[in-house]
């Protein structure tokens, strides 16, 4: 399986960070070995003294596709989860500033963590799914899925020009503003809707 993350999805993080609105989805992906499941918990890197959190909505696929149309797209995937992408800042910026790939900061193991459950999508509203990651008791991040630039299908669609879907493909959507470093013994619990997707701590 792979996971196909996308970057700058949600207006308030792109100022945040001061990064451009894109025209197009920007797209990177992390290996299998990211994968961080079961509420274990995730050790901060030594390469990094700024490691950050990103709550995201994520699309699991469970059919083989490419070059899917908009239209057709709600076929290829039939859950959302919920995970965190995380994201070594200090060297993600190190390297965009080098005009470097974001793989050493981006898809590092156990960078991508998600939550046992997905929902079933017929139980949401697509457009319209609250989630909110709470670290030590604190909502720290909390967006709807209606504030994203590319929406599910869109983003599948366009995915699917380049890479072939399979099932078992995770995307992870994007994250909303609120971005941040995360410290040993912090306790992140995420939610969609009032569901508890995910509880783990940091080490
Ligand atoms: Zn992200």
């Amino acid at each position: 399986m792979k996971i196909i993350c996308i970057g700058r999805n949600y207006i308030k993080h792109i100022e945040e960070l001061n990064s451009e609105k894109p025209d197009e989805p920007v797209i990177f992906m992390k290996p299998d070995s990211s994968i961080l499941r079961k509420n274990r918990p995730f050790f901060i890197p030594d390469f990094s003294n700024d490691l950050h959190h990103e709550v995201e909505l994520v699309i699991k696929i469970d059919r083989l596709g490419k070059c899917i149309s908009q239209k057709y797209a709600h076929r290829y995937y039939n859950s959302i989860g919920l995970g965190i992408d995380f994201t070594a800042r200090d060297l993600q910026n190190k390297l965009k500033d080098k005009g470097l790939p974001w793989e050493k900061s981006k898809a590092f193991d156990f960078s991508a963590a998600i939550g046992s459950d997905f929902i079933p999508i017929e139980e949401l509203e697509k457009n319209n799914i609250n989630f909110r990651l709470d670290i030590n008791g604190e909502t720290r991040q909390k967006g709807n899925s209606s504030q994203m630039i590319f929406k599910f299908d869109e983003l599948i669609a366009h995915i699917s020009n380049y890479f072939s879907l399979k099932t078992g493909d995770l995307i992870y959507t994007g994250t909303p503003a609120g971005v941040g470093a995360v410290k040993i013994n912090d306790r992140l619990e995420g939610y969609i809707e009032n569901k508890k997707m995910f509880d783990f701590l940091i080490k």
